[in-house]
């Protein structure tokens, strides 16, 4: 696939349909098979199906967030909304699901057999393939609508970057000389602020004009307004429907059927029950966080949504006597990459080799090989630097699973450039972890001999576990040493800095952990009551009171540019219930986090498993005891 990957959106558009043109041929031959055929044949005819779509699939849901050629993204996203359409139609096929309903478990040689049959059938089932044909044409219709919705809530949060002007650099004080040095004033002296995050985030914790933050927080907190609200309407009711005529009280119910949490109900109460193990630290932190604010800005201020960031930066310096842009000069962008690479190898004994030959969909975006034993294992693109029409946010896309599986890294860090080391903040090395963690995640579960089980086809709730736990690497006194290296004296970050960051970066955890929980408590309750008894708005309005100090700004609507709304949907809780379990596991690496015998039972028990085992199964295996909160207690209490 990688000729691909530099591909015009004709050439790409041509070898799609030729991989939905395969897909379909292998959906005949399955259909064409003798009816006295063996059960294991009948699965593997299906499990071609899939196969077929691999090289492509991936690819067009990129290309459609990230290629810089407006041509390719329209075509990669009409090419989506076609394999969507395949895959609505394969699941809503009775003639497959006769054929597979028909076939008994016992004639199935091994448990992935089973588990591919069972899980096919559950899939059916869910996709509503009993129902009679009025309504299963209305679900075929209502889930091309989806696609083409979440397409256009989608692509409207990422074409709307916003901005400000400031007046003068006075109201750049506070920010670093760098920020400062790229901000220059135009020519009628006006100096734009946008909502990009590499704009937008450092201007909000170091900016110390309060009127400019408060302002540049509610301008990106309109992005997508008002084009937006009535695509997220229309979205929660078209899921709403769904979820009914699929037999389920509400799309929230649905949609949690096949996760580790299993019901809303137990979602809801997992949201409650992190909520209330953070309150008490979340009110603390509010106190003090007030008491900050009004020391510099008045007796009367009350706390916004603009002020926070800042006033956690404040405290760090003030109680931790840390400083963000203390740890900048170590974390250049090469040198944090360069430390990734290193831990990857010292964890898995794996090599990675950039493929500099290896042409890709934008001059930025580099390749390279991961090589174990002097053989390339998996191959991953990282397209690392913001550019105009660029997905706005850091993730993860996988690309294939068959042969060498491949994913790409989109993220939008700051880029070296001559002598600028383009410097991170500490929350950016973060970043990088965790979407290393998601690429390792798919790249050591390739090559499964059932494709459905390759890659990252664990419960969905699961999908933040090693990510999340592969951020304990980007702030481990053990391993920053070994890469943040100061980038004009070469010197490693010192260990007291490192110690008093890593104090410092629990200051704000109450607080934080409670504004999860109201996305997450939005996203359920979205989801969970009928869209036509409440207003998004107004939603927001109920909730935000009972998890943040800040009041709902006049004019904002946050939901419209909550992306997570139509890709999560209801199940924004998983971020922290994978938390939850990520720090069970931390703990289970013992004090020394480069030793490679945990790592390497982590990839064989866990990460290598791909789909082939339930996620509490797998936890269990590497655990050698079921999950707990004892070691998130100790993090929130930390
Ligand atoms: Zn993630």
């Amino acid at each position: 696939m990688d000729d691909l990957l530099a591909a015009d959106a004709a050439a790409f558009g041509r070898a799609a349909h030729d991989d939905l043109d395969a897909a379909r041929a292998a959906l005949a031959r399955f259909k064409a098979l003798p009816p006295e055929t063996g059960a294991l044949e009948l699965l593997s005819a299906l499990d071609q199906i899939g196969r077929a779509g691999d090289r492509s699939a991936g690819l067009s849901s990129l290309f459609f967030q990230a290629h810089p050629d407006p041509a390719m993204r329209e075509a990669a996203g009409a090419i989506s909304r076609e394999q969507s359409a395949f895959s609505t139609e394969l699941s809503l096929d009775s003639d497959v699901h006769a054929r597979l309903a028909a076939l008994s478990a016992d004639a199935l040689p091994d448990d992935d057999a089973r588990r591919l049959l069972e899980h096919a059938l559950r899939d059916f089932r869910r996709a509503g393939v009993q129902l009679p044909h009025e309504p299963r044409e209305r679900v075929r219709e209502l889930r091309a609508e989806l696609v083409q919705l979440g397409q256009t809530f989608g692509s409207t949060i990422a074409g709307d970057v916003r901005s400000i002007q400031l007046d003068s650099a006075d109201e750049l004080n506070g920010l670093p000389d760098d920020y400062r040095a790229a901000h220059a004033p135009d020519a009628d002296g006006t100096i734009r602020i946008s909502t990009d995050p590499p704009d937008f985030i450092p201007f909000l914790k170091y900016a110390t004009h309060r009127a400019r933050r408060i302002e540049l927080q509610r301008v990106a907190a309109s992005r997508a307004t008002p084009d937006n609200l009535p695509v997220l309407d229309r979205l929660l009711a078209a899921r709403h429907e769904l979820a009914g005529l699929l037999g389920f009280d509400s799309w929230a119910a649905y949609v949690t059927e096949d996760k580790m949490i299993r019901t809303e109900q137990a979602a809801g109460e997992f949201v409650a029950r992190v909520s209330a193990l953070a309150a008490p630290r979340a009110e603390a932190e509010a106190a003090e966080m007030l008491a900050c604010l009004r020391e510099q800005y008045g007796s009367d201020a009350e706390m916004r949504d603009g002020d926070r960031l800042y006033l956690q930066e404040r405290l760090r310096a003030s109680k931790y006597g840390f400083d963000t842009r203390d740890a900048r000069p170590y974390l250049g962008f090469n040198a944090v990459l360069g430390g990734v690479f290193d831990v990857i190898t010292q964890l898995y004994g794996v090599e990675v080799l950039e493929r500099p030959e290896i042409v890709c969909w934008h001059a930025d975006v580099r390749a390279f090989d991961l090589v174990e034993e002097g053989s390339p294992v998996a191959r991953f693109f990282l397209d690392m630097h913001s550019r105009p029409d660029k997905y706005k946010h850091a993730a993860m896309f996988h690309l294939t699973t068959d042969g060498l599986p491949r994913a790409a890294l989109v993220c939008n860090l700051p880029r070296p450039d001559g002598d600028d080391p383009g410097l991170l903040d500490p929350s950016q090395v973060k970043t990088l972890f965790h979407e290393f963690g998601h690429l390792l995640h798919h790249l050591f579960a390739g090559g499964q001999r059932w494709h459905a089980f390759a890659g990252i086809a664990t419960e969905w709730d699961f999908v933040e576990v090693p990510s999340q736990l592969f951020e304990e690497w980007g702030r481990s006194p053990d391993v920053l040493p070994r890469f943040a290296r100061h980038h004009a004296s070469g010197e490693p970050m010192p260990a007291e800095l490192i110690a008093r960051m890593n104090r410092a970066e629990s200051c704000g955890r109450g607080l934080d952990v409670r504004l999860q929980m109201l996305y997450a408590s939005y996203s359920l309750e979205c989801f969970r009551r009928d869209p036509a008894s409440f207003d998004t708005g107004a939603l927001m309005a109920e909730l935000k009171p009972q998890f943040s100090p800040c009041p709902v700004e006049d004019g904002t609507a946050f939901q419209a540019s909550f992306g997570h709304l139509d890709g999560y949907s209801a199940l924004y809780y998983t971020y922290m219930w994978s938390l939850t379990l990520a720090k069970d596991c931390a703990a289970a690496f013992g004090d020394d986090l480069l030793d490679p015998a945990p790592a390497r039972a982590w990839r064989q028990r866990v990460l290598s498993q791909g789909g082939r085992r339930d996620a509490d199964d797998l936890l269990h295996d590497f655990l050698g005891r079921a999950p707990d909160l004892t070691a998130f207690g100790a993090w929130l209490d930390g």
